[in-house]
C-alpha cells in the first residue's frame, strides 16, 4: 500500500529485491538501470554475496539492506556503517514501508517468510521463488486475500498464463497448459537420463545461467511439475486442468485452451527480464531489453507430449499435488536434497525420482491446507529422510 510518485507522467514503482545478487536479482537490477524513470530500488537482500550486494547498495542508494546469513549481515553492518543506509533483517526488507513491490528471487524456503510478510502488508508480491506456493501455496492465497495484495508470478510459463488469461472468463475455460523446454536430456532414452551425470545435466540449451538446482530441475523436469503445484495455487486450477506440452524453441510459454478449441498462446524471446518487468509494471507494458521478435522471426515451433517414462518426476509432482496438504512440500524438500547429492557425484540423474518417491511413500498426509509452520515442518523433516535415504540394491542381474 506504498504510495506511488508521479514523476513526467511515469509511476515510479519503489521496489526491492530480495536475492538480488543472483539471476533474477540481478535481470530486476538490470531494469531498475534501464528504467529509471520507473523503478527505485528501496532496499536489497542477499543470503550471503556481501560484495555483490554492497555493489548494487553503492549504485541504487537503497533505504535498507539484508543479509540472511548472520556472517554477511555482520560484514554489512560494519562495512556500511555511517553510510546511512541501513541494515535490517530480509523480512522487514520485505515488508518496508516505503516499498510499493517486493520481488522475491531468494531460492529455496528462506523465501516464504519474506513473500509472507510482503503479502501480510499489502505489498505487490513479484514472486519468483518456487517454494512460496509450493509449500504454502494455500496459506499465501489466504493472506493475499484478506490483506489485498496482489501475487504476480514471475516464472515465465505463470507470467504469460496470467496475461494470457486477461479478460477470459473462468466458463470459457478448458485447460492450462505450461510449455517446458525439455531440457538438457530431451529425446534421451529412459536409460540415458537415468544414468545422466551433473556435466550432462547443467547444459541448459535454451535457458543458459539459471541457479544449478533449476537447472537439474528441468533435466527431470521435475520443475515443470512443481509449476504445475504453483498453477493450481495461481490460477485455482485442478490437476486435470493443467497440462504440460514440451517446446524445445522456449519462445511459447502458456497455452490457454478455451471451451470452443481456441488457444491462445503468448510468446517472447527466452530472457527472464520479461517475465520480472511484466509482474513489476502491470499492468503497464515497458519496451524489452532487446528487440522483440516479429512474427516473421519465429523458429519453427513444435510441440510434444513429455516423455512420462524417461521423466518419471512430473508424475511424482502430480501425485503430490493430488495428496494435497504437505505432501508438495515434502516433495521439494526431498527435491532440494537429492540434487544437491547428485551434483555432489553421490549418484546419477535416475537416483532423484527413486529418492523423491521413497521419501513421498513415507510421509504422512499432514494438514489439508498447511499453515506456514507445518510446510517448513515438513520441509524440515523431507530433508532429512533424503539426505539419509541410500539407493537400495541393485537387482541381480540388472548391472554389469
Ligand atoms: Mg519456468
Amino acid at each position: 500500500m506504498g504510495t506511488m510518485d508521479l514523476q513526467d507522467g511515469a509511476q515510479v514503482r519503489r521496489i526491492a529485491v530480495l536475492g538480488c545478487t543472483g539471476s533474477i536479482g540481478r535481470d530486476a537490477l538490470d531494469l531498475a538501470i534501464r528504467h529509471p524513470d520507473r523503478l527505485r530500488v528501496v532496499t536489497l537482500a542477499c543470503n550471503r554475496d556481501v560484495d555483490g550486494l554492497l555493489e548494487a547498495a553503492e549504485r541504487f542508494r537503497p533505504e535498507a539492506v539484508a543479509a540472511a546469513d548472520p556472517w554477511a549481515a555482520g560484514v554489512l553492518a560494519s562495512r556500511l556503517d555511517g553510510s546511512g543506509i541501513r541494515v535490517v533483517s530480509v523480512v522487514e526488507a520485505a515488508a518496508w514501508p516505503t516499498v510499493d513491490v517486493t520481488l522475491v528471487a531468494i531460492a529455496g524456503v528462506a523465501g516464504l517468510r519474506p513473500a509472507m510478510a510482503a503479502v501480510e502488508t499489502g505489498k505487490r508480491l513479484a514472486l519468483a521463488n518456487k517454494e512460496s506456493l509450493v509449500a504454502a501455496g494455500a496459506a499465501l492465497l489466504r493472506l493475499a486475500h484478506r490483506s489485498g495484495s496482489e501475487i504476480l508470478p514471475v516464472d515465465s510459463e505463470h507470467a504469460g498464463l496470467f496475461a494470457a488469461l486477461q479478460g477470459v472468463r473462468r466458463g470459457s475455460l478448458r485447460r492450462l497448459w505450461l510449455t517446458a523446454s525439455g531440457g538438457p536430456l530431451r529425446g534421451s532414452s529412459a536409460a540415458d537420463v537415468a544414468a545422466a551425470t551433473p556435466e550432462r545435466a547443467l547444459r541448459h540449451p535454451t535457458w543458459p545461467g539459471m541457479g544449478r538446482r533449476i537447472t537439474v530441475d528441468t533435466a527431470t523436469l521435475l520443475n515443470k511439475g512443481l509449476e504445475v503445484i504453483e498453477a493450481h495455487h495461481l490460477f485455482d486450477a485442478g490437476e486435470h486442468a493443467i497440462g504440460v506440452v514440451v517446446h524445445p524453441q522456449s519462445v511459447v510459454h502458456a497455452i490457454v485452451e478455451l471451451a470452443d478449441g481456441s488457444l491462445l498462446m503468448q510468446a517472447s524471446r527466452p530472457d527472464m527480464r520479461l517475465p520480472i518487468a511484466f509482474a513489476l509494471a502491470y499492468p503497464d507494458r515497458w519496451a524489452p531489453p532487446e528487440p522483440a521478435i516479429p512474427p516473421t522471426g519465429l523458429p519453427d515451433l513444435q510441440f510434444q507430449p513429455p516423455d512420462r517414462e524417461a521423466f518419471p518426476c512430473l508424475d511424482l509432482a502430480y501425485a503430490a499435488l493430488r495428496a494435497g496438504g504437505t505432501a508438495p512440500a515434502v516433495l521439494n524438500g526431498a527435491d532440494e536434497v537429492a540434487v544437491a547429492r547428485f551434483l555432489a557425484g553421490e549418484f546419477p540423474l535416475g537416483h532423484i525420482p527413486r529418492l523423491l518417491e521413497a521419501v513421498l511413500g513415507q510421509h504422512k498426509g499432514g494438514a489439508e491446507e498447511p499453515e506456514l509452520d507445518e510446510a517448513l515442518a515438513a520441509d524440515a523433516w523431507a530433508r532429512e529422510r533424503a539426505a539419509a535415504w541410500r539407493p537400495a540394491a541393485i537387482a541381480r542381474g540388472a548391472s554389469r
